[in-house]
């Protein structure tokens, strides 16, 4: 018998729940099949809560980061409650709980040599002064030409970009060309992990259960790999330790937001009052663990999430020792499908072609609820033993 360990993709909190349920729903269903077929399954998610777009946004709404990080994420447990989804927890990157995790992950792998401190550019609004984030930084890709490439990835050909390759690049809020100035950054050093990783992805090819999309994106993307950039000059995410002298750079949202299935699942086992019990599903080299999520975040669970825990495990070129949590799983599977479409056009918040799922909740599905939506999660009792496949 073995251990499937469920986890959708962390839904953004910094969009309305439009388009998550991609994950979540799918997940739900595995979910489901798996713990009827008598396996012990963990399905935990959350919020993923940081990155530069809540700033700017509650800056244009008037509020504080943390009220609009609190809105949507109430917005977003309510439509998994309306939708009936079977977590055995739901939670945020904004917990005391998530910042401790994703601190000592930071803090063991630049110790095994998987971080490098480099000086990089920032972009900075001639008209404001302050700093302008990647994404709100559009320009020609220099890899496949794209004219509305973002400052951080190009939607096109699917790479991730600096915002300083940009050709021509201009601020998506006013049009303005950014100057871009010198700042001091940690990057993950992925050329470091690439072999590691490539003979990990070869692995799961061969076992050929991954969807050939995932898997071909997933090598593709591999041949283009460089270090990244895990810092920001940003007053809104984790601090970073060793740089708590410098309280306007965070450890970025690239790096934190996939530490939140780690995170999550020790959240699960501290409220279960089994504290260790999360290294059932992570210490385990028998338990699977399936990430659900749509296109546009496989190379966060293809590469950046699997390059960090080889670095905390000490798995890449450099070498190194696991830190306290030991060595962790890389994922079983990435699950997903191509982008979500309708009427032949690609879901899109932005342009509002796009169905809410309140909307959908409201119209279809009998009211579940009753005066419980912002309570939490309820675990399920463990499903019975029976005898399943072995693995
Ligand atoms: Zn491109």
């Amino acid at each position: 018998m073995f251990s499937p360990q469920l986890l959708g993709r962390m839904p953004t909190a910094r969009a309305t729940s439009a388009t998550w349920p991609v994950s979540g729903v799918p997940s739900d269903v595995f979910s489901r099949y798996m713990r009827m077929a008598g396996h012990d399954v963990l399905m935990v998610s959350g919020t993923d809560e940081h990155g530069t777009p809540i700033p700017v946004t509650a800056d244009k709404e008037g509020i504080s980061a943390k009220d609009l990080a609190d809105k949507n994420n109430a917005v977003i447990v309510t439509d998994l409650a309306d939708l009936g989804l079977s977590y055995d927890l739901f939670t945020r990157t904004t917990t005391g709980n998530h910042y401790g995790v994703v601190q000592e992950m930071f803090r063991t792998v630049p110790a095994n040599g998987y971080m490098v401190e480099q000086t990089t550019q920032a972009a900075i609004s001639p008209s404001t002064g302050r700093t302008l984030p990647d994404r709100y930084i559009e320009g020609t890709c220099p890899i496949c030409g794209y004219g509305d490439a973002r400052g951080d990835q190009c939607d096109n050909c699917g790479n991730q970009l600096d915002a300083t390759e940009l050709i021509n690049p201009r601020s998506k809020i006013n049009g303005e060309t950014p100057n871009f100035v010198d700042t001091q950054h940690f990057l993950l050093d992925l050329p470091a992990l690439a072999d590691a990783l490539k003979v990990w992805l070869d692995e799961r090819e061969a076992e050929g259960h991954w969807r050939p999309n995932v898997i071909k994106f997933s090598q593709n993307i591999l041949k283009e790999i460089r270090p990244r950039a895990m810092t920001r000059d940003i007053d809104w995410g984790i601090p970073i330790p060793g740089w708590e002298d410098q309280p306007t750079k965070r450890l970025y949202v690239w790096f934190d937001a996939v530490i939140g299935y780690l995170s999550a699942s020790i959240e699960w086992a501290r409220r279960l009052g089994e504290p260790d019990k999360w290294r059932d599903w992570w210490n385990d080299p028998d338990a699977l663990s399936y990430y659900f999520m749509g296109k546009d975040n496989i190379v966060f669970h293809s590469q950046i999430w699997p390059a960090e825990l080889l670095a905390y495990n000490g798995g890449g070129s450099k070498g190194g020792e696991p830190g306290d949590y030991g060595v962790l799983n890389l994922p079983t599977e990435v699950v997903s499908s191509e982008y979500l479409t309708m009427g032949d056009q690609q879901f899109s918040t932005s342009r509002g072609h796009v169905l809410y799922v309140g909307d959908f909740t409201a119209r279809y599905m009998a009211p579940t609820r009753c005066a419980t939506s912002s309570a939490p999660p309820v675990r399920r009792p463990p499903t019975p033993p029976s005898p399943g496949p072995s693995s």
